[in-house]
């Protein structure tokens, strides 16, 4: 059984912050193209600031799951700007919230990314297929709901992982209606939305974290 403990939730915000890091040009260059290309520079700025403070020996020890997210999600809200920052803020707020405890069984993880999606949703009212990172986080959850009775949380986590990837692939052909890719309207047709990519990356890392 892999325990999704307090140090799986900090190791997974390492290994999104280095992930994302490796990722930065990458999701620049998508939203270079559809949107006024910060997104990569937000997003490793907003986890490499939650990386320091979970590594500042100055904060208190974190004692649940909860507490590593509602840090991600104060710091990421202050550090992260733009659209992304209010909506992971948002996120990881409602997935604090759910998650007071030492460590999550499998009906955890999925009320996690439950609770993630429905922030995002309460804060960016979109919908699936509107070219947000709502395509990503929507069939994460569902992938998540159906894997629940997964002896192990990490079967959930890998469910959800593998969704949010191929809901952000389908994202390319997509035409923007919310946010700045909207502008373009026919032209965002053909490039990956850049939040539905960090989220693949972060849920990703959420694996990455729990196998090692
Ligand atoms: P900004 O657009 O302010 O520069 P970012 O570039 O950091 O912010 O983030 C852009 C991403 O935010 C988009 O790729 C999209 O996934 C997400 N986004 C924008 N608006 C919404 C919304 N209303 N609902 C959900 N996600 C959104
Ligand atoms: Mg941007
Ligand atoms: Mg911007």
């Amino acid at each position: 059984m892999t325990v999704l403990d307090v140090a799986w939730a900090e190791r997974w915000m390492h290994a999104a912050a280095a992930d994302v890091r490796d990722a930065r040009d990458e999701l620049t260059e998508l939203d270079r193209r559809i949107g006024d290309g910060d997104h990569g520079v937000n997003m490793d700025r907003g986890l490499s600031a939650v990386v320091e403070r979970l590594d500042d020996p100055a904060q208190a020890p974190r004692e649940t799951v909860g507490q590593v997210l509602r840090l991600a999600a104060t710091t990421m809200m202050s550090t992260v700007g733009g659209a992304a920052g209010p909506l992971y803020g948002t996120a990881l707020l409602r997935a604090s919230k759910v998650t007071d405890r030492a460590d999550l069984p499998s009906s955890g993880v999925v009320a996690l990314v439950e609770a993630a999606l429905e922030g995002i949703v309460a804060r960016g009212r979109a919908t699936v297929g509107e070219k947000t990172m709502v395509d990503a986080w929507q069939p994460a959850a569902e992938a998540a709901e159906q894997a629940e009775d997964a002896e192990d949380g990490i079967d959930v986590l890998r469910a959800a992982a593998a969704a949010a990837a191929s809901g952000a692939e389908a994202t390319i052909p997509l035409v923007a209606t919310k946010g700045r890719a909207s502008y373009l309207a026919e032209r965002s047709a053909g490039t990956q939305d850049p939040g539905a990519r960090s989220t693949a990356i972060i849920l990703a890392a959420a694996v990455a974290a729990a196998e090692g």
